[in-house]
């Protein structure tokens, strides 16, 4: 059977398992961080949640057998994701940061790195959290400009024995740890030399939080994505042994494109979560309210012609996700294209879909009597973060376009791109 898109009893399981969990744990996020004004401390209130999906195995998941983990596929991740996403997006989104803080060294990291580094995660894992120091206060789109005088101006200078590292990043999820004093590792992004353009000097290097020199400045607060927190960290001359470095000086490119592929294909899931958020509100709405009419609104052509239009669009991103995800796993992660046109896609759908359903409830989805209005702005952030979808993921796919035997049937039939 060449095309199967049921899933084994082992992923109904792994589903039915996170909607629960879900259902029972995460619903109580958005209460439990209402009315906190502060960004962090709204991130803070949220610690109970995570450790929680921590003991539920959800970062275990993310760490190979061989250090103590689960090592999920990225399409169980996926449908898990959507599960947990379609009902909080912020203690997930946690966990994606501890992810993407941990990808470097969990597929460029040697088996010393790994052996330090990872199983901390297992036996704190409830209480420990990762994050990726990727975007500099002046930007990121260009962190990879064959300039030497632009791009990432993170510097990290060799010492005797030790890299000394200093820049300025913000929105380092989970960049803050539980209390403002940083998090647990830091996968740092970083230049060697400052007169060598990225291919020959970006660098990926660990930063176990507790290191000194590293300052959370501030929080920047945002509009969606509440209990997120998006701190700006500082790395004033921090010190750490040369052996946290990851690969070799320009390794950085190919280690920050394959992990923001990773979460590329995880976010349509996110996206498909928050839509079915949005798509059951207002189903449940048209079939049960009037409206001061004489019969539920769905008994309208223009609502079920739009619930129509919403749920085609929602099938259509999860099933896109699968096969990224799919096609992500299956080429040992080097085919990526799925997984960036999963983001781009999903993203902007999410935002479409979701103020369509608002369209469809009308006035009140505006107000606090739904959770539309919450669910865009959540959904707002998709298109924007994890790389813009103009500033890096369709220079992405642009890019690819543009690689010399360029194969576009390649994804679709599940070969690894000849790159
Ligand atoms: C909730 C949240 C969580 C986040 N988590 C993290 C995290 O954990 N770690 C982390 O490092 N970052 C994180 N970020 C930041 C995020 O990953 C950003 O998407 C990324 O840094 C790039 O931002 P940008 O695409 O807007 O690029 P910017 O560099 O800010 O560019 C802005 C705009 O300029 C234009 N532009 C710039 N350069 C070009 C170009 N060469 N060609 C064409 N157009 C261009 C585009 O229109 C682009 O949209 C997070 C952000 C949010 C909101």
């Amino acid at each position: 059977m060449a095309i199967d898109f049921s899933l084994s009893p082992e992923q109904q399981q792994l589903q039915a398992a996170a909607r629960s969990f879900a259902r029972t744990v995460l619903s109580q996020v958005g209460p439990a961080i209402a009315g906190i004004p502060k960004p962090e401390e709204r991130f803070y209130a949220t610690r109970p949640f995570y450790a929680q999906m921590a003991k539920a195995g959800f970062v275990a998941a993310l760490i190979p057998k061989e250090y103590g983990g689960t090592a999920m596929s990225t399409v169980d991740l996926a449908i898990a994701s959507e599960e947990l996403a379609a009902v909080d997006i912020n203690v997930p989104s946690a966990l994606l940061a501890t992810g993407l803080g941990l990808e470097p060294i969990l597929r460029f990291g040697n088996a010393e790195q790994k052996r330090r580094f990872l199983p901390d995660f297992i036996t704190n894992g409830a209480d420990r959290l990762a994050a990726f120091a990727f975007t500099e206060v002046s930007g990121g789109s260009n962190y990879d400009c064959p300039d030497p005088a632009a791009g990432v101006q993170t510097f990290a200078r060799r010492e005797g024995d030790s890299w000394v590292i200093s820049g300025q990043k913000h929105y380092t999820t989970n960049g803050c740890g539980w209390d403002g004093n940083g998090a647990h590792l830091f996968s740092v992004v970083c230049r060697t030399d400052p007169a060598r353009p990225p291919q020959e000097s970006l660098a990926v290097i660990v930063v176990p939080g507790s290191t000194p020199g590293i300052e959370v400045t501030g929080f920047l607060d945002t509009v969606g994505h509440r209990a997120v927190v998006s701190p700006r960290i500082h790395f004033n001359e921090v010190r750490v042994p040369a052996a946290n470095l990851i690969g070799k000086p320009g390794d950085g490119i190919a280690i920050c494109s394959r992990t923001f592929s990773w979460t590329a294909a995880l976010i349509g899931a996110a996206c498909t979560g928050v839509m079915r958020a949005a798509f059951d509100c207002a189903f449940n709405f048209a079939r049960s309210d009037k409206r001061s009419g004489s019969v539920p609104i769905i008994e309208h052509q223009n609502v079920g012609y739009m619930l129509a239009d919403i749920k085609m669009r929602i099938e259509a991103a999860r099933y896109l996700t699968w096969k990224a995800c799919h096609y992500f796993d299956s080429t040992d992660r080097a085919g990526d294209e799925l997984a960036i046109m999963t983001k781009v896609y999903s993203s902007e759908l999410a935002v479409q879909v979701v103020y369509d359903a608002m369209r469809l409830v009308g006035v009140d989805s505006y107000t606090d009597l739904h959770p539309l209005a919450a669910l865009l702005q959540d959904a707002l952030c998709f298109p924007l973060y994890d790389g813009g979808n103009m500033g890096v993921r369709r220079r992405q796919l642009h890019k690819l376009f543009r690689t010399p035997g360029y194969d576009p049937m390649a994804a679709a039939e599940g070969r690894a791109p000849a790159r």
